[in-house]
């Protein structure tokens, strides 16, 4: 392989803060709000234009629910509940989301968008876009300072603190932090205008052998129909449009191939999501591309082979799909939306089984929902899933914390990486940091009770 060596820049300090957070996604955002209200002077700089990272530049505008327990009680609060409120407030998603019964919460990702940026500015927080985070300095064991490209030239931000929030641990990758590389899975999300919801809800209700209730987060056709007539929340579960019969005899006859080009695969995945505020616009998640995320030309590929993909199922939706009819493909997301690419090798590693059965960590920095794997179909948690704060923190460097519930040190990987996870993990990983900054101590050492008290104090625990 051909290599070259780049000649060294000298690179304007343009910015410096007690706390520096890498990637605007919800995350990322959680991060820099929470860090700013434990009084670090906080910069967060994102490659995009906009934050929301997957949820707007993604198009993922969904949330799954995970707020409440099996029987409805409240396990999330802090800062994804103020996020999720004030998008309630401002029309762009529905109330009453914290029923057990409402598996997803689709919202308006532009709303989501001046939401994000309103609170960032009201709690202070420098946000500066259009910067790709490519390159740190210092000593080895610790960062002084990050490299971002733009398009004035390369600028520095000094900080003494530092939250990667980046989704894939790019500042972990820089300064050579301990991470494993994971096989990617991604997806181009689009939206179909024109949909008549009603017209689904009434062919799924007169053929209800075709709703998959065991899939996803498990819902009865009952509370589906109930959470879209009632609540205004439409939610096919993912994979479940092959029980639709329609849908799999068209699947059967060839009418839909499995593959599209040369990475791109489950086009039909079909799981969809829309509020009544959408009207008649539908976010579909079909297909996706596996493989490494990190190669630029492989991504390339994936880009262009999903929006054609997505182009060829809107067709495929449009002559198969109930309530499809008059449909037409709305939006394609700006980007296509990864799940994960890199996971930290944390101080602990946080598995499946202990999330699931409730296990108390005395180093618990947030609390979370999910689904019990344990049984089939899986349900909903029966008591809140504690995340602890080593699997948030490694030996290295000594001033940087994971901030993105993909990329925490969890076994199977992503078992925080649903919008819900994320916003938590950010939360407690922005407070980390502005303690560990305050006190002047390696992030990983910072005292958790400290910790545990700021984010008790935020509502957040
Ligand atoms: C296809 C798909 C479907 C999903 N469906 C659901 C769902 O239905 N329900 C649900 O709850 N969750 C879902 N998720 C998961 C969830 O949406 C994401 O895990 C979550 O939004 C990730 O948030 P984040 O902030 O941690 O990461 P990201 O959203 O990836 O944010 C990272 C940010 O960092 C920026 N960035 C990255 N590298 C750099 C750099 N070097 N310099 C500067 N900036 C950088 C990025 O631009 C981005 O804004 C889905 C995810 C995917 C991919």
């Amino acid at each position: 392989m051909e290599a070259l060596v780049v000649p060294a820049r000298r690179v304007r300090v343009a910015d410096s803060a007690d706390v520096l957070v890498a990637g605007a996604g919800v995350s990322g955002v959680c991060a820099a709000l929470a860090a700013a209200r434990a009084g670090a002077d906080t910069l967060l700089v994102e490659r995009c234009h906009y934050p929301g990272g997957v949820a707007t530049a993604g198009l993922v505008c969904n949330c799954t629910n995970f707020f409440v327990t099996q029987s409805g009680n409240r396990a999330v609060r802090g800062l994804a509940t103020r996020i999720l409120d004030r998008l309630v407030a401002a029309g762009g998603a529905m109330p009453h989301y914290a029923r057990p019964e409402q598996p997803q919460i689709p919202y308006d990702p532009e709303t989501l968008k001046w939401i994000l940026i309103e609170m960032l500015r009201e709690a202070g927080v420098r946000s500066r876009y259009g910067l790709f985070v490519s390159r740190v300095t210092g000593t080895g064991s610790e960062i002084d300072a990050v490299v971002c490209e733009g398009k004035g030239g390369p600028v520095a931000f000094r900080a003494r603190q530092f939250v990667d929030a980046t989704g894939d641990l790019d500042l972990f990758a820089l300064s050579d932090g301990p991470f494993d590389v994971l096989e990617g899975f991604s997806t181009l999300q689009f939206r179909m205008g024109g949909v008549d919801i009603d017209g689904i809800m009434d062919w799924l209700e007169r053929n209800p052998d075709c709703y998959a209730a065991e899939k996803d987060v498990p819902t009865s056709l009952e509370d589906t129909l109930r959470n879209w007539r009632e609540f205004g929340v439409f939610h096919l579960p993912h994979y479940g449009g092959m029980a639709i019969s329609v849908v799999r005899e068209a699947v059967e006859r060839g009418e839909l191939p499995d593959r599209f080009g040369e990475h791109v695969g489950d086009l039909w995945a079909m799981g969809m999501f829309a509020s009544r505020r959408d009207q008649g616009r539908v976010l579909i998640n079909s297909c996706a591309c596996r493989g490494d995320e990190l190669d630029p030309v492989r991504r390339s590929e994936c880009e262009e082979e999903s929006r054609l993909a997505a182009h060829r199922l809107a067709e495929f939706l449009r002559a198969h799909f109930p309530g499809f009819e008059q449909a037409y493909l709305a939006e394609t997301a700006p980007e296509v939306a990864t799940r994960f690419t890199r996971r930290l090798r944390g101080m602990y590693t946080l598995t499946r089984d202990e999330q699931s059965a409730g296990t108390v960590f005395p180093d618990c920095v947030g609390r979370i929902t999910e689904l019990d794997r344990r049984f089939s179909p899986c349900r909903r948690y029966a008591q809140a899933g504690e995340v602890p704060f080593g699997c948030l923190v490694s030996e290295a460097p000594a001033n940087a914390i994971c901030g993105s519930g993909k990329s925490a040190s969890t076994e199977p990987r992503g078992l925080l990486r649903g919008q819900v996870g994320c916003m938590v993990v950010g939360e407690a990983a922005g407070t980390a940091a502005a303690v560990a900054a305050r006190s002047n101590v390696p992030v990983r050492d910072v005292d958790v009770s400290r910790l545990q008290q700021a984010l008790i104090a935020a509502d957040a625990l």
